[in-house]
């Protein structure tokens, strides 16, 4: 059996590697290194997969989320509500812009931000939603763009775990996860669905003033050359990370199938076990895309699992092990632990296990047996 991996980057790179390879030579070949043809050619080749008007590329996921906020009219103090279960990430960005984040909890199947307790949160004060597309899978778009119309508050999507993704609609119609809401960040992080090979981001949105607004941002507030009009940051993607997600964007819908086809082993693996609950999918198959496989893992001693796992050749990682609200950089004393109680429980129950694109059946059959095996001692 082939070593078994969180994510197979070399497996999946041995079998493009000469589209890769080509690509990458072609920036070195030319020297446009920064803003080349190939960067414009990846935002054009977004746009139209995505099928929104404006991809703004940047520097990585992170970048992305603050820029997408910076070109939003938001004061200090003003109040942005997010999740509490994610990646810190998404809350650093709203507190470094001296916003002020509110976290909230999340549902207990999806993982992803409760509308209730969106609803709770809401004050004068709010101004925007930052909904995260946990583990691969949209959250409730449609009742957040409804809260979000209701209450005049733009909509960020962090869609860094989710690219590719269909958001399916009551009415059945369906949209990629990160074109619904005012304005959508991505990160191409060497694991995620569509990886580069070193930091990428990008910025997605529909309006066209606010694009016009991102693309000054991202690169020092600059509109016309040493014209600077707001204050900016420097955040490219570079023509090298470009050339590799040139490569790689024709092959994404393929990489989700087979994220979708790892998990749908692993679901029948452990199908109507008493103590695990597989990932919950709303909506069709495509609906998620699997950045990650989480179980809920009940009346077990999780870190011994863990451990029994690890002993066994086989990785596993705890996505995420503290609450956000529990962690110091974002203790606020207008937390209340009864607010909580959805993510105080999944980050003593969830498990990721191995997922990429390169599993293949005999190391699902062993880890699935490994897990099968040791809950039943
Ligand atoms: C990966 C990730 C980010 C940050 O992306 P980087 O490219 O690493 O900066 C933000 N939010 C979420 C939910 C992520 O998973």
């Amino acid at each position: 059996m082939k070593k078994i991996q969180m994510v197979d980057l070399k497996g999946q790179y041995d079998k493009i590697k000469d589209t890769v390879n080509a690509s990458i030579q072609e920036v070195l070949d030319t020297t446009a290194y920064i803003n080349g043809p190939e960067v414009q050619k990846f935002q054009k080749g977004l746009e139209d997969y995505l099928g929104v008007k404006h991809v703004i590329p940047c520097a990585n996921g992170t970048d992305a989320l603050q820029i997408a906020m910076m070109g939003l009219d938001l004061k200090p103090g003003d109040e942005i509500i997010t999740a509490d279960f994610t990646f810190a990430a998404t809350v650093e960005v709203i507190a470094l812009l001296q916003l002020t984040p509110v976290l909230v909890d999340v549902n207990p199947d999806t993982f992803n931000i409760s509308i209730e307790a969106i609803r709770k949160a809401i004050t004068p004060k709010t101004k925007a939603i930052v909904p995260v597309h946990l583990f691969g899978q949209a959250a409730d778009m449609e009742a957040i763009m409804a809260i979000a119309k209701e209450h005049n508050l733009y909509v960020i999507e962090d869609n860094a775990q989710a690219i590719g993704a269909n958001y399916k609609y009551a009415d059945g119609s369906k949209k990629k996860a990160g074109v619904i809401g005012h304005v959508a960040s991505t990160s191409f992080f060497p694991s995620k669905n569509l990886g580069c090979y070193g930091d990428g981001g990008a910025i997605f949105t529909n309006d066209d003033e606010l694009a016009h607004k991102l693309r000054g941002i991202v690169n020092h507030g600059m509109y016309v050359r040493y014209h600077h009009d707001v204050v900016g940051v420097n955040s490219r993607l570079d023509s090298v990370q470009a050339a590799v997600l040139n490569a790689k964007l024709p092959l994404l819908d393929s990489y989700n199938k087979a994220r979708r086809e790892a998990a749908e082993k692993y679901n029948k693996a452990f199908a109507g076990h008493a103590d695990i609950i597989t990932p919950v999918v709303k909506g069709d198959a495509d609906s998620h895309v699997f950045h990650q496989y989480t179980l809920r893992v009940l009346n077990a001693d999780r870190n011994a699992l863990m451990q029994h796992l690890l002993d066994r050749g086989i990785p596993c990682a705890i996505y995420y092990p503290i609450p956000l609200h529990s962690q110091k950089a974002y203790a606020d004393s207008r937390y209340n632990e009864n607010d909580f109680v959805v993510t105080n429980q999944l980050v003593k129950e969830v498990i990721a296990l191995p997922m990429h694109t390169e599993l293949d059946d005999e190391q699902i059959k062993y880890i699935t047996d490994t897990i099968l095996e040791f809950l039943s001692v």
